[in-house]
């Protein structure tokens, strides 16, 4: 990673920029596969599906249109609460259109359960979902992702949209933070963080 004033908070680089970029080429590909003669709509999740959005919309070769919708999952931890809010809405009808929704991560799954249903009451077509991440451990609910990237461990991970208190979100890696970062010590460091792997 390049030398940043942020880097000295980093405990390890779980994905670099060139692997997230592989790895959005292949689901692109998938994408474009699946999708051909139609125009899907992509709905990125604001703030952290940002990244994953301007790189996979540019990477697709195929006619789509892009919206974006702000959801709220989240009290003030950082544990799902399963409620959710809206707090910017899509501008488009979804009366007839292939939704595909666009996460940077998948958690407890409550957030994109919730998500899902919403926009298929809203008359789409079809939706379905891509992310970038899953946390397979922390899995509550079984919702049917189409798209994965990569399974990570259960460990808080930032950047490349990713916040922590809206830090990070810059980074061009998806990184684990230090301790420290969080307000605690760095001695509780135990090992290695678990490494992340491409879901086929
Ligand atoms: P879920 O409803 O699946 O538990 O929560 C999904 C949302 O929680 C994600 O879109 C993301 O905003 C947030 N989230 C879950 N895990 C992480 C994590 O490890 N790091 C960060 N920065 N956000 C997370
Ligand atoms: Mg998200
Ligand atoms: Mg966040």
């Amino acid at each position: 990673m390049r030398a940043s004033v942020i880097s000295e908070n980093v405990r390890e680089v779980l994905l670099t920029a060139e692997q997230i970029k592989d790895r959005i080429a292949e689901l692109a590909r998938d994408i474009e596969r699946d999708y051909e003669g139609r125009k899907p709509l992509l709905i990125g999740v604001l703030k952290g599906a940002v990244m994953v959005v301007s790189d996979l919309a540019r990477e697709l070769q195929i006619d789509l249109e892009m919206d974006w919708m702000a959801v709220s999952s989240y009290g003030s931890g950082t544990v799902s609460s399963g409620v959710v809010r809206i707090l910017k809405d899509l501008d488009t009808d979804l009366s007839g259109r292939d939704v595909l929704i666009v996460e940077d991560i998948i958690d407890s799954g409550l957030t994109l359960s919730w998500l899902k249903q919403n926009l298929e009451s809203r008359g789409a077509a079809s939706v379905q979902i891509c992310t970038l991440l899953r946390k397979p451990e922390r899995l509550k609910v079984d919702v049917p992702v189409r798209y994965i990237g990569f399974d990570v461990p259960n460990e808080f991970v930032v950047g490349y949209g990713l916040d922590h208190d809206e830090r990070y979100r810059n980074l061009s890696d998806v990184v684990v933070l230090k301790p420290s970062a969080f307000g605690g010590s760095d001695d509780e460091i135990s090992g290695p963080v678990e490494p992340a792997r491409k879901v086929v």
